[in-house]
């Protein structure tokens, strides 16, 4: 397996238009304003998108006159659906979407009997490098907008409101961010994101902040930041390994944040929240399951407020490495719990449609990559975690 070096800054182009969801209230009544509107209208915009209406026809409140002008410069279509492919009995679908730019990305809605999920993706690709990850070895493309990671979210609470996944009308309840890219890495927008999934209806979709995860690879001074600003959201790191040696190789942002930085953040984070912090550990035959890293994995956890959810290994295209047997997985479970660590194991839906974690690779023929390493036309170079991400 060849080594990807690692990216952060991302290349500006395909960026897409701007969109309401973009906006702060504020901003999007200015913009309407602007567009010699009352500025109310900017309100029955948002209700509109966050239920799901992208036909201006629909949005009846709203004089026809106006519609076209106001769709046009603040509902610019972001994301185009390719496929949707179903899986474990229509409880899983997993959605390929074009964005403006051709650009493709992935998201996956899970319904369970008491909530449902979707994971989202909040970059084209991802440029942390993760040797297992199907997103991993495709390189970041870009990042993607708030609204474009919003959009994923509000097809996702519409087409469960809709009654299109099996089992008839339902509420959208949760959002992971564990689709493509580093949430982390493109914090501004994330950040955007956040504030619509927590805010109420109908200028948001109304999520409650432990229903919504944001995973991360481990960029502590992002993680710093998140602690800082209080969105009080779950926090899922994805650790892999309990020592830095193997982590290093696993999960190549170790180079720059050791095992120790990462969980003292994460420690602090949930310090500040009150919350459990999840571990996401990746189990991989011979590589990370050995009884004495189990060990390892249980002393460095030990009293903290960390919840380990291991994830058996989906396997990726051209990847030598599978999962753990079963015997290794019960031993790693049992170890872990006798060090007093909460420890569960994944389910792997989609695994079939290759919508389980670490194989969204948004290939429009099935099983072939096609994101491919755009000609660099980079961002400014600033430190993760700094302000010069915002838009
Ligand atoms: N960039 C974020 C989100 C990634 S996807 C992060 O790193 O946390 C969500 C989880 O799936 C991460 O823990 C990731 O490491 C894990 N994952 C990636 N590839 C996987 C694979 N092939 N099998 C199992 N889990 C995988």
């Amino acid at each position: 397996m060849t080594a990807l070096p690692l990216v952060f800054d991302a290349p500006r182009r395909g960026m897409p238009p701007r969109h309401l969801a973009d906006l702060t209230r504020e901003e999007a009544r200015a913009a309407v304003t602007e567009l010699g509107q009352p500025a109310f209208r900017a309100d029955q915009l948002a209700r509109h998108y966050f239920r799901g209406i992208t036909d201006p026809a629909e949005m009846t409140d709203v004089p026809a006159a106006a519609r076209e002008t106001l769709a046009e410069a603040l509902l610019p279509g972001l994301l185009t659906v390719v496929r949707h492919q179903t899986a474990d009995n229509g409880r899983t679908r997993k959605t390929l979407w074009r964005l403006h730019d051709g650009a493709l990305v992935e998201s996956v809605l899970m319904r369970y009997p008491d909530r449902a999920t979707v994971c989202i993706s909040s970059q084209a690709g991802c440029g942390m490098a993760c040797p297992f990850c199907a997103t991993g070895q495709a390189g970041l493309t870009r990042n993607l907008s708030a609204a474009e990671i919003i959009g994923q979210a509000v097809a996702a609470a519409a087409a469960m409101a809709n009654g299109e996944i099996d089992g008839g009308p339902g509420r959208l309840s949760n959002v992971v961010f564990m689709g493509m890219g580093e949430p982390l890495a493109n914090y501004a927008r994330v950040r955007k994101t956040l504030d619509a999934l927590l805010t109420p209806a109908p200028h948001g979709l109304g999520l409650s902040q432990r229903s919504v995860t944001v995973s991360t690879v481990g960029l502590v001074p992002a993680i710093r930041r998140l602690t800082e600003e209080g969105r009080n959201v779950t926090l899922a790191v994805s650790l892999h390994a309990p020592d830095d040696e193997l982590r290093d190789t696993l999960v190549p942002i170790n180079t720059r944040w050791k095992v120790g930085e990462v969980v003292d953040a994460a420690d602090a984070y949930a310090k500040k929240t009150g919350r459990r912090y999840s571990v996401e550990y990746a189990l991989i035959r011979d590589v990370n399951d050995q009884p004495f890293r189990a060990d390892l994995l249980g002393k460095l956890l030990a009293g903290k407020l960390a919840h380990v959810n291991l994830i058996p290994l989906n396997p990726t295209p051209g990847s030598k490495w599978d999962a753990s047997p079963l015997p290794a997985q019960r031993e790693f479970v049992a170890r872990l719990r006798a060090a007093g660590v909460a420890t569960t194991v994944r389910d792997t839906r989609g695994q079939d449609i290759d919508g389980a974690c670490g194989q969204l690779a948004a290939s429009e023929d099935l099983g072939v990559p096609t994101v491919a390493l755009p000609t660099p036309e980079l961002e400014p170079t600033v430190p993760l975690g700094a302000e010069a991400d915002e838009e």
